[in-house]
């Protein structure tokens, strides 16, 4: 029989897979502080969760009877029991998939009560209004979650009684008050789900689990894991265990707490603390939360007991610990601990520290970053001198990094459909919570009145990499009609408004941002990432610009040039286009001729930015369309520089128009039919490498010419063919010795299927994975984002293919490539330089098939080089 259920006593922190990160972390953290710090129970595991939704999304009769006896086991344990007037048993139920998912799943607490054990449990402890808070808690809790019944319900009701006590905060409200509310909860509970609200611990019990496990399948969840690359077969394990009360009274309460600084990485601790409150108090931002240092006044023992714990904990996980604990009639109990969330500012200085503290290697270092993580330090800063002249109107808590400016919204929704309007916007919200995601994605910047550094909103964001103020009291908002007040003014929906997550001042109006600056310990890790890899990364750049700022981030060279990207500028479009709509050789060479001065220049510029590394140009690939004329005024213009009527070139248009022009005339199909285009391309190329190797006699210049969308070797063999003629004769009447090679892409199946035979004409290969994908899948590329999110809701996808890399099937095509292509050409060098270039899974994927290197745009450089490195250290 297997084992579907683990007591805390029976785990440990190698159990991840099975117990889920928080379930093998409670496991560990017994054993090392023992069970009287760690409240007992037990977790049922995350293959149980597979086996729900294998069932049917039922749980079974094996499983069922295994929570039966965990149940017995920790009432021996605790010598509690559920459902006893005596000394009942409350447990908790909380998710805990394998890695952290942090707000995305559901959590109950109190579960066990019922009116009779309320009741007595009023009386026994003399606290009543404990009893009833614990209750009313527990009931809307388990409405929600298990019942989906809806927050704002229960919500309306709280406020309701809040005014007609003349209360403000939920802590005044007296024992009657909540007793009220409790009965007033169920009312509603019937109302809505028309059965009384259960009182059994037990049937209470399997329906938060069934709840947990549901959980995993929630819209909010779905997103969060898409985006940091977690499997849906994982599954979440649940994670049953006794409860400590921090809502008793001023003698207790309840925080989290990180042992250094999320944001920042600085060694100390962080973290905040609430009196007489429990679980979500303190990051749902219904009151302000203290400051963890002012704990060591109220509750000096648990504190000093805490401190010691954190040590421990840090020094026994190797890495900064993120924990929860509540403090029971001063008594400390430690309800949660795991590797925290960080900022990458603080992801690099605490794998520094550690290194220099002795507690990590190297290696370990470079392998603890999330390389996804990195991006957030290489976007925009404000910029320094605008800065100092803004004047703050406002300020919250710097609880993510960062700039932010845009439009105010005040909804999630109105984030997600401004910004697909092409508007820059920030969030502004009471507060955050869960079901706010895609709308914080969406934005800029988020700005919340409520919660503090560990609240809803700061921590996704730090997640996410958004730019977060958080807290800021000082608004006073007005939700319902999107308008709030700071600083004497009242703010719309629509207005500019500027927030800096790292000193959490608010600006009116935009201010102008700068490129971030890379140095300290980015500069550290980079270096020691370096060290460790095989794989090379290169950028995808098209000007020198782009190749300048890819350089300062560490390409080791071009991996893709598309050369018709150096047509935008309008001088330069209108030759283009001469040159897409001449109807004889003559007048396209004529226009070509125009063309070859700027290619030249651009190439020259290129190797001089790229210093003597190797610069791969890859031939025009236009989809025909996207370059002809449109409007009138263009069409009149072409027609006047090519002497020709309007109504010829509009003729002219129309016989370029493609059914499919994604599989139509591009690529070297476009050299087969014109080959007078290649031979001008050829030119620039080697005039421009002549050059600049005679400019820089201590640089190699190879130039790498790079054919796109080949499918058959004779088809690449005639271009080539063409390309080799017009360059040796341009090198002989230089009278240079340039060296140079000749590739392709491999974007097509067939080339993939036909590798070995491409390979005798190709000197590389440079896998196209954005054609590949769209070719192997058969899905356009351009209009796939219209059906893939039914895809990823009915669960037959859960990336998106041009994102992540396929590896079972456009993978399997690379892998075939290659161990078809270098038995034939054993000099063959393979790349890639498709979307997938930057991601880290996909390079992960690249260095594992014995690929040469990536080529990615210049943001994501360090990604690569990073997810390159751990890639490395993993294969050790
Ligand atoms: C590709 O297809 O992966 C590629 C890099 O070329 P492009 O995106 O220009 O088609
Ligand atoms: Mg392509």
């Amino acid at each position: 029989m297997a084992k579907w259920v683990y007591m805390f006593s029976e785990g440990d922190a190698s159990m991840r897979n099975t117990l889920g990160g928080k379930g093998a972390n409670l496991a560990e953290m017994t054993k090392i502080i023992g069970a009287d710090v760690v409240p007992q129970g037990f977790t049922i595991t995350t293959d149980a969760c597979t086996q729900y939704y294998e069932d049917g999304r039922k749980i079974n009769d094996e499983i069922v009877e295994q929570i039966l006896e965990a149940i017995v086991k920790m009432e021996e344990v605790t010598g509690k029991k559920f459902g006893d007037l005596e000394n009942p048993l409350l447990v908790s139920v909380r998710s805990g998939a394998r890695a952290s998912m942090p707000g995305m799943m559901d959590t109950i607490l109190n579960l066990g009560l019922n009116e009779d054990v309320v009741n007595t449990m009023a009386e026994k402890s003399g606290n009543p209004r404990w009893a009833w808070d614990c209750y009313r808690r527990f009931i809307q809790m388990y409405s929600d979650v298990v019942m989906e019944v809806g927050k704002k319900y229960f919500e309306e009701l709280i406020d309701e009684m809040k005014e007609k006590k003349g209360v403000t905060l939920d802590v005044d409200l007296t024992a009657e008050d909540l007793k009220e509310l409790a009965a007033q909860f169920k009312a509603e509970y019937k109302a809505k789900i028309g059965e009384d609200f259960p009182t059994d611990p037990k049937v209470q019990l399997m329906g938060a689990i069934q709840a947990v496990f549901r959980s995993w399948d929630n819209p909010r969840a779905n997103v969060y894991r898409r985006d940091n690359d977690i499997p849906y077969s994982w599954g979440t394990a649940v994670n049953v265990q006794s409860m400590a009360f921090g809502n008793m009274g001023e003698n207790c309460g309840t925080g989290v707490a990180f042992t250094r600084d999320p944001s920042t990485g600085e060694k100390k601790l962080m973290g905040e603390f609430l009196t007489n409150a429990q679980g979500e108090d303190v990051v749902a931002g219904v009151r302000t939360p203290m400051p963890i240092a002012q704990m060591e006044e109220k509750f000096p023992a648990a504190y000093k007991k805490f401190t010691e714990i954190c040590d421990r904990l840090e020094d026994h996980y190797r890495d900064m610990q993120d924990m929860e604990f509540t403090v029971e009639n001063e008594k400390l109990y430690m309800l949660q601990t795991r590797n925290g969330k960080r900022t990458a500012q603080a992801a690099l200085k605490i794998a520094c520290d550690l290194v220099d503290e002795g507690m990590r290697t190297e290696e370990e270092a470079v392998a603890m970053i999330d390389p996804r993580n990195l991006d957030t330090l290489l976007h925009p800063q404000f910029d320094t001198a605008a800065l100092k002249a803004a004047v703050p109107m406002g300020k919250g808590l710097g609880a993510s990094p960062g700039a932010a400016c845009g439009k105010i919204v005040f909804t999630a929704e109105d984030a997600v459909a401004w910004n697909e309007r092409g508007e820059k916007v920030v969030l502004v919200r009471l507060e955050t919570s869960p079901e706010d995601i895609t709308g914080m994605k969406a934005s800029q910047g988020i700005l919340t009145v409520r919660g503090g550094m560990t609240s809803h909103a700061a921590v996704v964001a730090r997640g996410m990499g958004t730019c977060c103020v958080s807290g800021c009291g000082d608004i006073k908002m007005d939700e319902e009609n999107k308008r709030f007040t700071l600083a004497g003014k009242e703010f719309h929906e629509g207005d500019a408004i500027s927030i800096d997550g790292t000193t959490g001042n608010i600006y009116d109006g935009i201010i102008p941002t700068v490129d971030a600056q890379i140095a300290g310990e980015f500069g550290r890790i980079m270096a020691w990432a370096d060290k460790f890899r095989r794989l090379k990364v290169r950028t995808n750049a098209d000007t020198p610009a782009d190749a300048k700022k890819a350089r300062e981030l560490g390409a080791e060279g071009i991996g893709l040039c598309r050369t018709e990207h150096m047509f935008f500028e309008e001088d330069r479009i209108a030759a283009f286009r001469e040159m897409i709509c001449s109807d004889t050789v003559e007048e396209r060479e004529a226009a070509l001729e125009k063309i070859l001065p700027y290619q030249q220049g651009d190439f020259e510029a290129l190797y001089e930015a790229l210093e003597g590394n190797p610069v791969t140009i890859r031939f025009l690939d236009p989809p025909l369309h996207e370059f002809v004329p449109t409007e009138e005024a263009d069409i009149q213009k072409l027609a006047d520089a090519q002497g020709k009527d309007v109504a010829d070139i509009k003729a002219l248009i129309e016989s370029l128009h493609e059914f499919n022009p994604m599989m139509g005339h591009r690529g070297l199909r476009l050299a087969v039919t014109y080959p007078e285009i290649a031979k001008m391309q050829t030119k620039a190329v080697i005039r421009a490498a002549i050059n600049v190797q005679k400019a820089h006699a201590d640089w190699k210049v190879v130039p790498e010419i790079m054919i796109p969308l080949s499918c058959d070797t004779k088809e690449l063999a005639y271009v080539k063919k063409i390309v080799v003629a017009t360059a040796d004769a341009e090198i002989a009447a230089a009278g240079s010795d340039l060296q140079y090679e000749v590739g392709t892409m491999m974007e097509i199946p067939r080339a993939c299927l036909t590798a070995d035979e491409i390979a005798t004409t190709a000197d590389f290969f440079c896998f196209g994975t954005n054609d590949l994908t769209q070719m192997t899948y058969g899905f356009s590329r351009d209009d796939a984002g219209k059906f893939l999110e039914a895809y990823y809701d009915t669960k037959i996808f859960e990336n998106d293919p041009f994102a992540k890399l396929d590896q079972t099937g456009v993978g399997k095509l690379m892998e075939m490539a290659i161990k078809l292509g270098k038995p034939v050409n054993p000099h063959l060098h393979v790349g890639i330089c498709g979307e997938h270039g930057g991601d880290p899974t996909s390079v992960e994927f690249c260095h594992k098939i014995g690929l040469d290197y990536v080529s990615c745009s210049p943001f994501r450089v360090p990604i690569a080089r990073l997810a390159a490195a751990q890639a490395a250290i993993a294969d050790k």
